[in-house]
């Protein structure tokens, strides 16, 4: 590819990427309080103003405006710049590994799913059915796209699928049985039997172990934040959202935002026993697994050849 055509694609990738990150972050917050994802324009929670144009734009609004509202000046949490980047990087190395190919389409289709299934799972410890049988959906139109090697794509998947989604089944039923309670979300499951799918065997068994890595580290992380966030409760100041304990009523009248205060720390703290979303991990390892996956396996293989 030309390398100024390659560099435009890869601007156009980065914006696009950032773009849909503010539009996820958005959509989650939407999501978590029953509002409608499409219906209403972007406004600031906290004094409800419509925003405009310059405060839309991704990254570069939340800089300009110093991560406060233009409006009212409160806080517009850090999670929405980082979601921003997060989506611009991940559609810049679509575009970087996978250059224009039918892989880097799958991918940039499962990518927002993955992300939103990742923000809502960090705000409710909840992955939404809708958003498993959409990769479900992306994976049953992807196999008519496999000319010629249709079935043996189908038949790896489903055998990617069973084997992470099945065997975990299979193991949290007995950790279960064991703990006297639920180890692993069924959420949790059956989004392992979606990403397992597109992965297939092999690469399915690398994203288990990449997410279980990204699990430890993520919990831990997690664990000790919302400790802190825990114990510091009477700091918040009345220009930031009161640590509160009712996490129904927090969720339902705080986190309707678009780029505005959305404590999403505290509502995660609020929301932990003991426990973490493992949803994020599954979504950053399918990812890395998607686009890195068979190169990791063909250098682990080459060592014994
Ligand atoms: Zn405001």
């Amino acid at each position: 590819m030309d390398t100024a055509l390659r560099i435009y694609m890869c601007v156009i990738a980065f914006i696009l990427g950032a773009c849909l990150g503010s539009f996820l972050e958005c959509a989650a917050d939407r999501y978590v309080s029953r509002q409608s994802v499409f219906r209403g324009r972007s406004h600031c929670t906290a004094c409800g103003h419509v925003l405009g144009v310059l405060d839309l734009i991704p990254i570069f609004g939340w800089i300009f405006l110093r991560g406060k509202c233009r409006y009212c000046g409160k806080r517009i949490p850090a999670s929405c710049l980082v979601t921003e980047l997060i989506g611009g990087a991940a559609y810049l190395v679509i575009v970087l590994w996978c250059g224009l190919s039918f892989e880097a389409l799958i991918v940039a289709f499962m990518a927002p799913a993955l992300m939103l299934i990742a923000l809502i799972d960090l705000r409710t410890m909840e992955i939404p059915n809708g958003l498993t049988l959409y990769l479900i959906a992306l994976f049953a139109l992807s196999i008519a796209a496999h000319y010629g090697e249709a079935l043996h794509y189908f038949l790896d998947g489903l055998i990617g699928a069973a084997a992470v989604g099945g065997g975990l089944l299979i193991v949290s039923l007995v950790m279960d049985k064991i703990l006297g309670r639920e180890s692993l979300g069924g959420g949790d499951v059956k989004l392992l039997f979606a990403v397992g799918l597109f992965l297939g065997l092999w690469r399915s068994l690398l994203m288990l172990i990449t997410a279980c890595i990204i699990g430890i580290v993520f919990g831990l992380g997690y664990k000790r934040f919302a400790r802190r966030d825990n114990v510091a409760p009477a700091a918040a100041t009345d220009n930031e959202k009161p640590a509160s304990s009712d996490t129904s009523s927090s969720a339902s009248s705080e986190t309707a935002n678009d780029k505005s205060v959305a404590p999403l720390e505290s509502e995660a703290a609020e929301t932990t026993n003991g426990e973490f979303p493992f949803g994020p991990a599954i979504c950053i390892a399918t990812f890395i697994c998607m686009l890195f996956g068979s190169s990791v396996i063909n250098m682990y293989l080459s060592l014994f050849m």
